[in-house]
């Protein structure tokens, strides 16, 4: 399953690439090429736009959409696990900032990139090969830990 964000949906589309899902997203990109690439590349819209829920082959669900109805990121997320099925845990697999699928590389070979601190204290690196960015687990990665895990609470 693959996504297509609209530019209103920056956030979310990070979270959904947490969760390992391949989701387009561009700043400034038009509803025309939205709907270009959804249809090319098999992916489900992902908009908070009215105006795109018009377009013919949205309305012949040609082409897959969720309307994203709220603002708060966690009710985001339920709804487009709730309409499309997908399973929401925080796998680190994919670039959070460009969609590219992350590679586990040898420590030293992150020695160069990252702080020392974080060298002398973490042992499993990710790169993603497409950006450079390196990825470890660290604080940041707790916090989303449980912000994963509190979405499966009912309550919340
Ligand atoms: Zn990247």
């Amino acid at each position: 399953m693959k996504f297509i964000a609209d530019v209103m949906l920056g956030r979310l589309t990070k979270y959904i690439r947490m969760a390992g899902y391949d989701v387009a997203y561009m700043n400034n990109i038009k509803d025309d090429l939205i709907i270009e690439i959804a249809k090319k590349e098999d992916r489900i819209i992902l908009t908070r736009d009215r105006l795109m829920l018009e377009r013919k082959d949205i309305k012949n669900q040609i082409i897959k959409s969720v309307f994203i109805k709220y603002d708060h990121l966690p009710m985001q997320l339920k709804q487009v696990k709730y309409e499309t099925g997908i399973n929401l845990e925080p796998l680190f697999k994919r670039c959070i900032k460009c969609n590219a699928e992350l590679e586990e590389i040898k420590k030293e070979n992150a020695q160069s990139k990252v702080p020392p601190y974080v060298y002398s204290t973490q042992n499993y690196f990710l790169l993603c090969k497409s950006c450079g960015k390196i990825y470890w687990r660290g604080t940041h990665y707790k916090n989303i830990y449980e912000f994963f895990n509190k979405l499966k609470d009912p309550g919340s």
